[in-house]
């Protein structure tokens, strides 16, 4: 038997407000606290955490984004995309699959790479931010991630395969809990998210579905105990669900100006929200018009600044439509269609709250996501100093 093991489990999408709605693991977890979520997706709430840093730091915020110097990674479809005319099979979901696939093989991508429903046509005017892998080794250079903040401290850690189920993980950690080599685990888990985006709407299978995932985190928490005397354990998340309450199609609006995207404009539509780039000053009063009276509002200065996505270079949209909590573009780029949960919206809305979950009382309380990146630090800090 070892002395102290700290395990930190990530659960994409485990809300603060479904974990109280459903009592989850009420008696194992009493420390509760909610969390601040950062504006964006997973692919910018991770790179937070991964971190501790705001995305104007780490520089992931949306997939998509518009290259500087307008060298986009997907040029080729300049010449593909007659080919590929959305009316065409090539549109279809199992090609744009094999397409995505065989991109991510011809740019050699390590992350997680999917090229959703963004128009073949559209692709040459973006770059795509998760080119590598963000988990690896320098996998958010120049920002130190979290792997290399550990493999700095000499603490024997493990953190896991994210292309892995989480069953795959949670199994693992368990071989290594009972190998008594690892003190340091970062599990990572997004079986969650999946369902969430499905049926959170449906309480029986969301009720279901918890209750298997915490019987899961027991019998891990059961195999740390009796290997190591101290278990020092809590769940984290990135972000919630929200409920869908209403659609606006936002991309019709646009397209009616007598307009060309990429001449006068670009476009990013993502689920909850519109970017927009303004390649033709004049573009802009049309534009921010022809949608202001859509459920949602343009972000401010301010507010920009607020959620830590001022990119200086206006990298991610000269302009930001953020659609109210609850409300989905349809179509976006993501999808034709609205689907039951959806995140991305304002922080400040209630099912979009993160949270930690621990056994024991936290040393210090995180208040925004960036917080679980100081959080793991000090844990490694703490285990290293006990090493002596
Ligand atoms: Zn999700």
């Amino acid at each position: 038997m070892k002395d102290r093991v700290k395990i930190f489990m990530f659960s994409d999408a485990l809300g603060y407000e479904i974990v109280q709605r459903y009592h989850f693991m009420m008696e194992e977890l009493p420390v509760r606290l909610p969390v601040r979520t950062q504006f964006g997706y997973s692919s910018t709430c991770v790179p937070t955490i991964l971190t501790g840093e705001p995305p104007t730091k780490h520089g992931h915020f949306s997939f998509f984004y518009r290259p500087k110097d307008a060298k986009s990674p997907f040029s080729i479809f300049r010449r593909l995309h007659p080919f590929l005319h959305p009316s065409a099979v090539f549109d279809n979901h199992r090609i744009r699959h094999r397409v995505s696939l065989w991109m991510q093989h011809r740019l050699h991508y390590t992350g997680y790479f999917n090229l959703y429903r963004v128009p073949y046509a559209c692709l040459p005017f973006f770059d795509y931010c998760e080119k590598q892998d963000i988990f690896a080794p320098h996998g958010l250079a120049p920002v130190k991630n979290l792997r290399d903040v550990l493999t700095e401290s000499g603490v024997p850690f493990h953190i896991s395969n994210w292309h892995l189920t989480d069953d795959q993980n949670i199994s693992e950690a368990k071989r290594l809990l009972e190998e008594e080599r690892t003190e340091f685990f970062f599990i990572y888990t997004a079986g969650l998210d999946g369902m969430l985006h499905f049926h959170v709407h449906e309480s029986e299978v969301v009720k279901k579905h918890l209750e298997a995932f915490s019987s899961k985190v027991r019998s891990l928490l059961e195999t740390a105990r009796a290997h190591f005397r101290q278990v020092d354990f809590c769940i984290f998340s990135d972000h919630g669900m929200t409920p869908l309450k209403g659609e606006t199609d936002i991309k019709s609006r646009i397209e009616a100006l007598p307009l060309k995207f990429g001449r006068d404009y670009i476009a990013a539509y993502d689920s909850t929200m519109l970017r927009v780039w303004f390649l033709d000053p004049n573009a802009r009063k049309p534009v921010m018009d022809a949608v202001s009276d859509a459920p949602g509002h343009w972000l401010s200065a301010e507010e920009k600044a607020v959620l830590h996505v001022d990119f200086a270079d206006c990298s991610y949209g000269d302009e930001i439509f953020l659609l109210d909590p609850g409300i989905q573009l349809v179509p976006s780029d993501m999808g034709n269609k609205p689907i039951p949960g959806m995140h991305g919206f304002s922080p400040d809305d209630r099912d979009s709250m993160a949270c930690i979950l621990s056994v024991h009382e936290l040393t210090d309380h995180p208040r925004e996501i960036a917080d679980f990146f100081r959080l793991m630090k000090q844990a490694a800090f703490e285990l290293k100093a006990a090493e002596g």
